[in-house]
């Protein structure tokens, strides 16, 4: 008799978010009907009403930490889940809704809802990894399809997905740009942005705001100084003086976007008041 085969089980769970990453995933048009062959998608309520009870192979978790209810659910979904990826701004840096966080919430609520008292707001806005242990964060706002694609077959296979740790600005080089920060002046953060995109903005001569989060061994603080234009420490090589490209208000407002909990930029935003 022959064994019946039994497909690892695949778990997509949103918190607060836009829904953007998961769209990702639908947008595997082409890969879809491939991943389901391979993979039984038990539980994935953009796609589909019909769930099943874990335990889960792989869950893929979208949106940040933000009610009593998620610190409860992120619980139940790590306890069901054999690896936890997180996907995307919200998910591995708190997202747009970490702004709020030292902020006023009970006013920034009364100018959105109409009924405020019903919200069971926690006072900040976290990212999963603060909650339980995560196995692989997958930058980006949203995610790359294709940066997906890889991290669920190299896990379904057993292997370290292999996804690029360079900046946006080696994406720039394979793409042949002209690089924004040097002939523009434009204030660019694609040297310490994580590749993913493909360099889109640049493509398009607009400079990079630093969606796909910080790159490996990224060095906030130089780029800072050279978008103030200060000089370097004394200790490192004479560079050229320069231009400031920008004031420290617009330096910090480029550094708290849809990253804001990433320690590389909230550290160096910090830094700027
Ligand atoms: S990371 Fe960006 S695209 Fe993904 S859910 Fe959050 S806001 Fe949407
Ligand atoms: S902001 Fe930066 S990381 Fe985001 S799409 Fe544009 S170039 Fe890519």
């Amino acid at each position: 008799m022959r064994a019946t085969r039994t497909r690892p089980r695949l778990a997509v769970w949103k918190f607060a978010s836009c829904d953007g990453c998961q769209l990702s995933l639908l947008d595997c048009e082409d890969e879809l009907l491939a991943i389901t062959e391979q993979v039984e998608i038990a539980y994935f309520l953009e796609a589909s009403r019909n769930t099943s009870p874990g335990p889960y192979d792989v869950s893929l978790v979208e949106g940040s930490i933000t009610t009593h209810e998620d610190e409860r659910r992120i619980q139940h979904v790590r306890e069901q889940s054999k690896w936890v990826v997180t996907l995307g701004a919200c998910a591995t840096a708190g997202g747009i809704q970490a702004l709020r966080n030292g902020r006023d919430l009970q006013e920034f609520a009364s100018l959105v809802y109409a009924h405020p008292e019903y919200l069971d707001s926690l006072a900040t806005s976290t990212p999963i990894a603060e909650h339980i242990r995560v196995d692989f964060e997958l930058r980006g706002c949203p995610i790359d399809k294709q940066q997906l694609l890889e991290v669920l077959s190299a896990l379904l296979i057993g292997r370290k997905p292999n996804i690029a740790a360079h900046s946006v600005c080696v994406e720039c080089k394979l793409a042949g740009n002209v690089c924004v920060l040097v002939s523009s002046g434009e204030p660019c953060l694609g040297p310490i942005t994580h590749a993913g995109c493909g360099a889109l903005c640049p493509s398009y001569d607009r400079a990079c705001y630093g969606c796909f989060g910080p790159a490996e061994a990224a060095n906030p603080s130089a780029l800072s100084r050279r978008l103030l234009g200060e000089a370097p420490p004394t200790d490192q090589r004479v560079d050229v003086p320069r231009d400031a490209l920008v004031k420290t208000a617009r330096l910090r407002r480029l550094l708290q976007t849809f990253n804001t909990l990433a320690p590389e930029f909230r550290k160096e935003s910090l830094r700027h008041g």
